[in-house]
């Protein structure tokens, strides 16, 4: 297939897409799937509404051709979809396809790491709030403490894939954590990304009083670090990156709600079940899922694709005010993957 560039509205062009290959997890972090909305009784994606991986590599191939050059899988979470490696190989194999990374809260990392490396996955961003193990256990509530996950990291680095840690702040639950988790991480080697508190779906109770904002975190961490600013890989990365001075190791901001980045924002979502979203806060997707089992070619879905990125003029965060946030019906995290 040849490739193209397209830009939208604002002249973004499509660089990135994270595909979310189910809605279920394993835990029930209460800023993302609170257990008591999220409970025994919920109504996840029966098996045949999730995209097959055939369906998801002839969508990822089709994406690369419209100038794609990363795909992150994500969920729920993303580990506990039967065989992913398998998947990680179809993808590893598209011509024009430069990353390939995986979000996961890495409990079941020490099974798949080397699986998943085998396969040409290169990079996991793997999630921890804190430290210690009661407030972790509370914070992801399945009373699951630190060590899973930090088993998790040593099989990453040990099958010699690229890690990150997400941390996602929230005040007055782990903001004691920050200066803890920055310590181990740089002891580590570990590239920390510190994640401000979202207002994503209707769940979690979002407040803005929530949110421990990038400048807040990084005036705590100047008082224990000398820290110089890195200039971006690439047009659109996301983190606000500093180093530890004399050091190779990086900390991040991910600063969606106090410096928001729709301008240079150009990341496309596909959902477990097959819908596109062209914004994280986007309350409605455009049904991919029923259009390919149609009996399409791929030029129609190429067509299908480049027509919504063409129309494409979402920036949520950028105009993010109270009256837009009560207005908006916003997806769960879960749902669309972050
Ligand atoms: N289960 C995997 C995990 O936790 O890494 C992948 C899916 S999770 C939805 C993707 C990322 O979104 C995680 O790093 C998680 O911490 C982050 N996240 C979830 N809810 C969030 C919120 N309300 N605000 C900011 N980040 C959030
Ligand atoms: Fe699951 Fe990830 Fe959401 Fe936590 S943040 S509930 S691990 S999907
Ligand atoms: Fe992109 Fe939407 Fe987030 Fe803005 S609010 S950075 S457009 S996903």
């Amino acid at each position: 297939m040849s490739k193209s560039n397209i830009t939208d509205e604002l002249n973004r062009p499509l660089r990135d897409l994270r595909i979310s290959v189910i809605d279920r997890c394993n835990f029930r972090c209460q800023y993302c799937m609170p257990a008591e909305i999220f409970g025994p009784d919920f109504a996840f994606l029966p098996k045949n509404e999730l995209l097959s991986y055939e369906e998801i590599e002839r969508l990822a191939k089709i994406f690369v051709s419209l100038g794609v050059e990363k795909i992150r899988l994500t969920g729920g979470e993303p580990l506990l979809r039967k065989e992913l490696p398998t998947l990680v190989a179809k993808l590893a194999k598209i011509e024009g396809l430069s990353d390939i990374g995986l979000t996961t809260n890495g409990v079941l990392l020490p099974k798949y790491a080397k699986d998943l490396k085998e396969a040409g996955l290169q990079r996991v961003n793997i999630s921890l709030d804190s430290l210690k193990d009661e407030l972790f256990g509370e914070i992801n509530g399945r009373n699951v403490g630190v060590k899973p996950v930090i088993k998790g990291i040593k099989a990453a680095q040990e099958a010699g894939l690229g890690v990150k840690i997400n941390m996602v702040v929230k005040k007055g639950l782990n903001d004691e954590e920050i200066i803890p988790m920055a310590k181990f991480c740089k002891d580590n080697e570990l590239q920390l990304r510190f994640i401000e508190y979202m207002d994503v779906g209707s769940t979690n109770g979002w407040r803005m009083d929530d949110v421990v904002t990038k400048k807040e975190i990084y005036d705590m961490l100047k008082e224990h670090y000398l820290l110089e600013p890195v200039d971006p890989d690439y047009f659109g990365e996301v983190a606000k990156r500093y180093r530890y001075e004399g050091t190779n190791v990086d900390v991040g901001f991910i600063t969606s709600v106090s410096e928001s980045f729709c301008s240079s924002c150009t990341r496309s979502r596909l959902s477990a079940n097959g819908q596109l979203y062209t914004c994280l806060f986007n309350g409605e997707g455009h049904d991919i899922k029923t259009f390919i089992r149609s009996g399409v070619t791929d030029e129609d879905i190429s067509g299908f694709v480049s027509g919504i990125w063409h129309k494409r003029n979402d920036r949520y965060s950028d105009e993010r005010t109270d009256e837009t946030r009560a207005k908006r019906k916003k997806l769960e995290m879960s749902y669309i993957g972050g």
